[in-house]
C-alpha cells in the first residue's frame, strides 16, 4: 500500500479548519498532481517540499504522486501546509512510518534548505486541532510559545525537516514544549501623566465606562494622542476567551510579539491617514490579513488627524464598527474577522493647526467649515462623545494644581460603572450603554423627563438632532453609572450635552 494520510489546518478568517492531507504514490510517469482547491502558494509547496526533502538527505519519490487536500471545497491558502505535505509524501514513500503521521497535525513552511519557518495563524490552527480531538501538533520552533497557549495539546517544536524525519522514524524523538508562566503584562501609559486636561481625562473615562466612540478636537500639543493612548488602560483586561480571540487576529496579521504570545490587554492601533484600505480594513494577496480595524478588536482604534483620511475610508468603517465584524473579499476568497473596536477620532480645529488655538488661527471661516465638514456624515453619527480640548496652557490654568488621578483609580471606577450597566442591561444581550439602540432606549431605558429638560430645549431650538438626543441619553446613563446613581439627573444630562455640542467653550 502506498497511501499515507496526515493533518494540517486551513484558516477561514480567524477560524481554523482541519485539512486532511492524503498522498498516493503509484507507478507511472514521475510527476505530482495536487487536488483540492490549493492557491498558488500551496501549489509552489510541492517545489519547496521536493528541495527540502533532498536537502534533508531524503529522496523525493520519482513516481506518480497524487496529493489530495480535503475538504476539497475549502480554499487552502498560504505556506503552512508544507510540513504536512512533506511528512505525508515521506510516509507514502515508506521513508517514515505511516502510523507515525496519521493522527499528527503538522504546521510550518519549509525553506529550500530543509529549515522549518514560522507561519502566521498558528494559534487559531492549534485551537482547531484541539477542538477536533488531536493530541499532538508539530509547529515551527518560532511559533512554539504561541501554540502552547492551547492546553490539552502536546506541542512539538521542530527546526528542520531532518529533525522531523528522525522523530517520525523513532530514532530521535522531538522534545515537547514545556509551558512556563506567561510573561507579565507590559505597563500601560498612566492617565496621571496627563496634567492640565481635566475635560479630556473625564472624556476618556466616560468613553471607557460606556464604550462610547470619542472625537477629540484641539490644537496640536493639547494632548489628544496622550489621552487616546490611555484609553486601553482604562478598559477591563481581556478574559480568557477574548484574549485568545484577539491573539488569533494578531497571529494571522503577523503582529504578535514573540516574547508575549498572549494578548491580555485591549490593544491600541493608530493607523496613519495615508494607510491603504487594505492596511486599515484588511486584505493582501494569498492569505487575507486583518487590518488595523480588526487588530483593534476589543481595543481602541485611534485615527489622528481624522479629516486627512480619505472620505471613502471613513465611510467604509461605519458598517463594520456597527456590526462588530468585517468581511474582506479578494479574488482568492473571502475572510470574516471580528472588529468590535472602540473608535477615537482626533482633529485639529482647523487646517492651520496653530498650537495657541483659535486665538492665533489664520484660517478663513470658509476654510474652517470645509475642514470640519470633512468628518461629517455616517461615521461621526456613531460617535457619542465630542470634546474640544483647550490649548494646554489655558487648560492647566483651568485645572488648578490638583494632581490628576491615576489609571488605576479611574479604571476601578470604570469597572464598577460597567458592572452596573451590565446588570441593568441583563437579558438584552447588550453590556454597554453605547450599544443600546434608539428604540430600546426610549421604550425601556428612557432618562426621566424632569432630568431631560435641557436636552429637550436644545432639541426644540435645533441645537440637537433626534439621534443626538438619543446619544445624550446614552452618555447621561454612563455619567450616572460612574457616579453610582440609579438614574441620570439633570446634571448628568447637562454634562452629556456639554460633551455633545462642539466648540461650546471656544
Ligand atoms: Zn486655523
Amino acid at each position: 500500500m502506498t497511501l499515507a494520510r496526515t493533518w494540517s489546518v486551513g484558516l477561514a478568517g480567524v477560524q481554523g479548519a482541519m485539512v486532511e492531507v492524503e498522498v498516493d504514490i503509484a507507478a507511472g510517469l514521475p510527476g505530482v498532481v495536487l487536488v483540492g482547491l490549493p492557491d498558488a502558494v500551496v501549489r509552489q509547496s510541492v517545489d519547496r517540499v521536493r528541495a527540502a526533502v533532498a536537502n534533508a538527505g531524503g529522496e523525493f519519490p520519482a513516481r506518480r504522486i497524487t496529493i489530495g487536500l480535503s475538504p476539497a471545497a475549502m480554499p487552502k491558502q498560504g505556506s503552512g501546509f508544507d510540513l504536512a505535505l512533506a511528512a505525508a509524501v515521506l510516509a507514502a514513500a515508506g521513508t517514515v512510518r505511516r502510523r507515525a503521521v496519521e493522527h499528527l497535525v503538522l504546521l510550518g513552511e519549509l525553506g529550500l534548505d530543509g529549515s522549518v519557518r514560522g507561519i502566521r495563524g498558528v494559534l487559531p490552527a492549534v485551537l482547531a486541532a484541539a477542538r477536533a480531538g488531536h493530541r499532538q501538533v508539530v509547529v515551527p520552533l518560532a511559533n512554539a510559545a504561541e501554540a502552547a497557549l492551547v492546553e490539552r495539546v502536546e506541542v512539538l517544536p521542530v527546526e528542520s525537516l531532518g529533525r522531523l524525519v528522525e522523530h517520525l522514524k523513532g530514532s530521535a524523538p522531538l522534545t515537547p514544549y514545556e509551558r512556563g508562566p506567561l510573561p507579565a503584562d507590559p505597563p500601560v501609559p498612566d492617565l496621571g501623566d496627563v496634567v492640565g486636561q481635566a475635560a479630556g481625562r473625564r472624556a476618556v473615562e466616560v468613553a471607557a465606562a460606556g464604550g462610547h466612540h470619542l472625537f477629540l478636537t484641539g490644537p496640536p500639543g493639547a494632548g489628544k494622542t496622550m489621552l487616546a493612548e490611555r484609553l486601553p488602560g482604562l478598559l477591563p483586561a481581556l478574559d480568557e476567551q477574548a484574549a485568545l480571540e484577539v491573539t488569533a487576529i494578531h497571529s494571522i496579521a503577523g503582529t504578535l510579539p514573540p516574547e508575549a504570545p498572549l494578548v491580555t490587554r485591549p490593544t491600541f492601533e493608530a493607523p496613519h491617514h495615508s494607510a491603504t484600505m487594505a492596511a486599515l480594513i484588511g486584505g493582501g494577496s494569498g492569505q487575507i490579513r486583518p487590518g488595523a480595524l480588526c487588530r483593534a478588536h476589543r481595543g481602541v482604534l485611534f485615527m489622528d488627524e481624522a479629516p486627512e483620511f480619505p472620505r471613502a475610508v471613513l465611510d467604509t468603517l461605519r458598517q463594520p464598527l456597527e456590526r462588530g465584524q468585517v468581511t474582506i473579499q479578494r479574488a482568492s476568497g473571502s475572510a470574516t474577522f471580528p472588529c468590535r473596536a472602540q473608535l477615537v477620532l482626533a482633529a485639529n480645529p482647523c487646517p492651520c493647526a496653530s498650537a495657541a488655538g483659535d486665538t492665533a488661527c489664520t484660517c478663513s471661516p470658509l476654510e474652517r467649515r470645509r475642514y470640519q465638514s470633512r468628518l461629517s456624515g455616517p461615521l461621526l453619527d456613531r460617535v457619542d462623545l465630542r470634546v474640544d480640548l483647550p490649548p494646554v496652557t489655558r487648560a492647566a490654568w483651568l485645572d488648578g494644581l490638583e494632581a490628576p488621578e491615576s489609571t488605576e483609580v479611574v479604571a476601578g471606577r470604570v469597572a464598577r460603572a460597567r458592572a452596573v450597566a451590565a446588570e441593568r442591561l441583563a437579558g438584552t444581550g447588550l453590556a454597554l450603554n453605547s450599544q443600546v439602540p434608539g428604540r430600546m432606549l426610549r421604550e425601556r431605558f428612557a432618562v426621566p423627563r424632569p432630568s431631560l429638560r435641557l436636552a429637550e430645549r436644545a432639541l426644540e431650538r435645533g441645537g440637537l438632532s433626534v439621534r443626538g438626543f438619543d446619544r445624550v441619553q446614552r452618555v447621561a446613563w454612563t455619567m450616572a453609572d460612574l457616579a453610582g446613581r440609579t438614574v441620570p439627573t439633570a446634571d448628568d444630562v447637562a454634562e452629556a450635552l456639554g460633551m455633545r455640542l462642539q466648540r461650546v467653550a471656544a
